[in-house]
């Protein structure tokens, strides 16, 4: 097994697998399985002892899901990792590893929808209260701690905005007060960000994303130390969230060309940043890399790129960011992000379309904004693809 500190990311995810001893295959086997049979009755306690490579049934562990739950930990710098079938999945069986009825939870306002609608609309049905901070109340956030508090949540780049949450002053205040912190990395990805070196205890990813970058599966993942993934390991088991062996195969292949990727992406999303900020149809674009950015000093600080999400506001309403995106011939118009294929979308009628007034003026989200996950095509073509788009407005 390599060992992350020493090597690269695309080496670790290269080599990096667990080898396969029976034909000495390069690719680690599919195990497309429910069940494995034991040599005697009496095998069953082996499993129970959790003797390593012991598999019974897979909703507890697979081989295939197994090798790539080992990349996933170097990646990120962790002592293990779980694979899951969601993001989604991921996120509230981690959630539920940790709080209790009675208990409360600090999160940062601007976080994937679905989870906002998760802590906001069902965990108060299990008497858990999450108490939400704007992102311009970090500073402060010590005042929102209450007796009850467990831990904090939350994402950097925030979605759609690109803002940035500054990691240290979370860990800062969490260490001082004696609570977990968790951080959904799906947008900066381990090549630009590693929030465990930082001190941030679990990480969490929608595998959907860059992780798998190919738009063609969900699964979700969590990253952290041997003693609390075992925990949620254990909730894993009975909440059912485990993956497809199948798909596990097909992540543990991207994730090969994952770096190559990424950087591809932060470059393409930088020249492509460049290129909006100058257009005299764009009023604002919202990217890290941007000295305009209003954290682009923290991002300098605790990213290794600037990642492939921007964002821009057209100059005009809701019907020109409409006509932009109808008229793209490269870019596609469609939800979900992280892919090799650049992917435009407007949160007002997408990620944020159940969000009030109200809601999308705190978020910093505007009726003309359009959201962009770069992809890796040739940067002259998505400019060419964005410039004659831009003069159809
Ligand atoms: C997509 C996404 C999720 C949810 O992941 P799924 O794989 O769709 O369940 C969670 N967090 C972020 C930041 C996402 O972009």
């Amino acid at each position: 097994m390599l060992e992350r500190k020493k090597f690269g990311i695309s080496t670790i995810s290269i080599h990096g697998e667990i080898k396969d001893k029976s034909y000495r295959s390069v690719v680690y086997p599919i195990y497309q399985t429910s069940t494995f049979a034991v040599e005697k009755s009496d095998d069953y306690q082996r499993f129970i002892d959790e003797t390593e490579d012991f598999y019974i049934y897979s909703r507890y562990g697979n081989p295939t899901v197994r090798e790539v739950e080992r990349k996933l930990a170097l990646l990120e710098n962790t002592d293990d990792a779980i694979l899951f079938s969601s993001g989604m999945s991921a996120i509230t069986t981690t959630i539920l590893s940790f709080v209790k009825a009675g208990d409360e939870i600090l999160s940062l306002r601007s976080i994937y929808g679905v989870t906002y609608r998760f802590f906001r609309d069902h965990l108060a049905n299990f008497g858990i209260k999450v108490n939400f901070v704007e992102i311009d109340e970090v500073d402060d956030l010590e005042n929102f701690l209450t007796e009850k508090t467990k831990l904090i949540y939350f994402e950097t780049p925030v979605n759609p905005t690109t803002r940035i949450v500054d990691i240290q002053k979370i860990i800062n205040i969490a260490r001082k007060n004696n609570l977990l912190t968790i951080i959904d990395n799906t947008f900066a990805t381990p090549v630009n960000q590693n929030p465990f070196d930082l001190g941030v205890d679990i990480i969490l990813h929608s595998a959907t994303k860059y992780l798998s970058g190919h738009s063609d599966l969900i699964l979700g993942c969590v990253m952290s130390s041997e003693e609390k993934i075992k925990k949620i390991r254990s909730v894993k088991n009975v909440m059912g969230g485990n993956p497809d062996p199948h798909q596990a195969f097909l992540l543990s292949r991207s994730l090969k060309t994952l770096e190559i990727r990424v950087k591809k992406q932060n470059e393409n999303a930088q020249k492509l940043a460049e290129f909006l900020a100058e257009h005299k149809k764009v009023k604002k674009v919202f990217y890290p890399g941007l000295n305009s950015h209003p954290e682009h000093e923290i991002a300098k600080l605790q990213m290794k790129g600037f990642g492939g999400m921007l964002a821009f506001e057209i100059d005009g309403g809701l019907e020109r960011a409409k006509k932009f995106c109808d008229s793209l011939k490269i870019a596609l118009n469609a939800t979900s992000l992280g892919s090799v294929e650049t992917l435009v979308s407007i949160p007002v009628l997408t990620s944020h379309i159940r969000m009030s007034q109200d809601e999308l003026e705190k978020a910093g989200i505007s009726e003309s904004m359009v959201r962009v996950s770069v992809g890796i095509e040739n940067i002259e073509d998505l400019i060419w693809d964005f410039e004659q788009a831009l003069d159809k407005i």
